[in-house]
């Protein structure tokens, strides 16, 4: 078995957490590869070493002083060393940064100096080799990701080294210019280890015991997502549940390795496993709620328009010139209504309806703001009869009025609209009737 292991920024806040990541690498001695993020928050008033740096380069570029910054940064590596008695000092390391900050070196570069030092510490903590990530991970020219070359340079170097730690976050070009992923993004470089170094399993280690079934703010005390498919992920990180970045499913998912979130806090807790599929049911019916507020409806009503060739197209094409995605188009014979974000569509509102009158000649056109998107979400729903009627049921008995109705043709979510201020009423009442009902 070989496990790619990847420790969040507040597995890796201070001496005591590294302790704790210490004891969980070395009680599995399949922990081969780790994949650690820069120190992150040691209590709620502490900073991210990460939003540190960009700190302190932002002053640079703009040749003003970094020096008191800087230091924040330097004491937090250094009280981990002294934490720890480690027998290293990353002066060096500090007195290149600081020059390079000078030199203007790039923003990149800078917040991924974060992972770096990180790295190098972990590294002589645990006595695994070190593996700089700008030689191992690349990006093409314009920015994307260069999984091709990445896979096989990647998979060539851990081929030798039996364990290795490997900074998260950044990558570079081919000139050698560092690049980083977007903000979370070392689950992004875990999965990628994971692909290349043909693991097992890539355990991704934060601080919450996995996916929860719903939003911890709505719900108290929510219960945690055992098993969870990449697909019914896809489908509730897309509406706001996040625990991981969204792009690390990629890398892993084509090779069926499976995920496995777990708590560096509470290590016996078995955490999350995202797989690609599985013949287990879930605990519930569904597997998970998410959701998000701030869209708004256009309903757009023609006699007939059942029986006009094009017209779904016209309709679309109003929003595709005024460059708006939609997120969801629910229709009826005569009605047609396009879901869309407020923030994206209020201020091209006049210019939308204008062209849907001019391309469509419209009866009437309607537009309701503040509504909110729910999804239900679980494989267990395609096999169990009834599902959408009891989440209609529970809403109406909390008195909560549905605007919009769409289920996916995968039978894989339900997506309903209510108005905002209905929108915690109806999770807890979905929630309520599926997890502490069980119906
Ligand atoms: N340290 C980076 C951030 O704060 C990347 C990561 O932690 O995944 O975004």
């Amino acid at each position: 078995m070989k496990k790619v292991v990847k420790f969040g920024g507040s597995s890796l806040s201070g001496a005591e957490q590294f302790e704790k990541v210490r004891e969980i690498i070395l009680s599995d001695k399949d922990r081969r590869y780790v994949v650690p993020s820069a120190p992150g928050k040691r209590d709620k008033k502490d900073s991210k070493v990460t939003d540190l740096l960009y700190e302190a380069y932002g002053l640079a570029s703009e040749d003003r002083d970094f020096s008191e910054v800087f230091k924040k940064i330097e004491d937090r590596y250094n009280g981990i060393i002294s934490g720890l008695g480690l027998k290293i000092s990353l002066d060096k390391e500090f007195n290149t940064i600081r020059e390079n900050f000078l030199k203007k070196c790039g923003e990149d570069y800078a917040a991924s100096r974060g992972e770096y030092l990180n790295g190098i510490l972990l590294a002589e903590y645990l006595q695994y080799t070190f593996v700089d990530a700008a030689e191992v991970i690349f990006f093409n020219e314009d920015g994307t990701f260069d999984s091709t070359k990445t896979y096989k340079v990647l998979h060539d170097r851990l081929e030798g080294i039996e364990r290795a730690v490997i900074p998260g976050f950044y990558g570079s070009y081919a000139d050698g210019r560092i690049k980083t992923f977007s903000r979370g993004g070392s689950d992004i470089t875990g999965s990628i280890v994971a692909r290349s170094a043909k693991a097992d399993v890539y355990e991704n280690w934060t601080d919450v015991s996995g996916f929860f079934v719903a939003d911890p703010r709505i719900i108290t005390d929510p219960e945690t997502i055992e098993m969870i498919t990449y697909t019914e992920l896809r489908e509730l990180a897309y509406m706001g549940a996040s625990v991981l970045h969204e792009d690390a499913i990629f890398p892993v998912r084509r090779e069926g390795i499976p995920i496995n979130i777990r708590n560096t806090n509470r290590p016996k807790d078995k955490g999350s496993w995202i797989v690609q599929s599985t013949g287990q049911k879930s605990k519930f019916t569904i597997t998970g709620i998410a959701g998000k507020k701030g869209f708004c409806s256009v309903n757009i009503e023609k006699d007939k328009m059942n029986s006009e060739v094009g017209f779904g197209r016209r309709v679309l094409q109003a929003f595709e010139d005024n460059e708006i995605s939609f997120e969801h188009m629910p229709s009826g014979i005569d009605t047609m209504t396009i879901i869309v974000h407020q923030d994206e569509f209020i201020e091209k509102e006049q210019s939308v309806v204008s062209e849907l009158n001019r391309l469509t000649h419209p009866d009437s056109i309607d537009i309701e703001s503040d509504l909110a998107l729910i999804a239900v979400v679980g494989r267990g729903m395609k096999s169990s009869k009834g599902t959408s009627g009891r989440i209609f049921s529970a809403l109406a008995h909390a008195n909560v009025n549905v605007k919009m109705i769409d289920q996916g043709s995968s039978e894989l979510n339900i997506i309903i609209g209510v108005k905002n201020e209905d929108f915690e009423n109806a999770i807890r009442a979905i929630y309520n009737i599926f997890v502490l009902a069980r119906l």
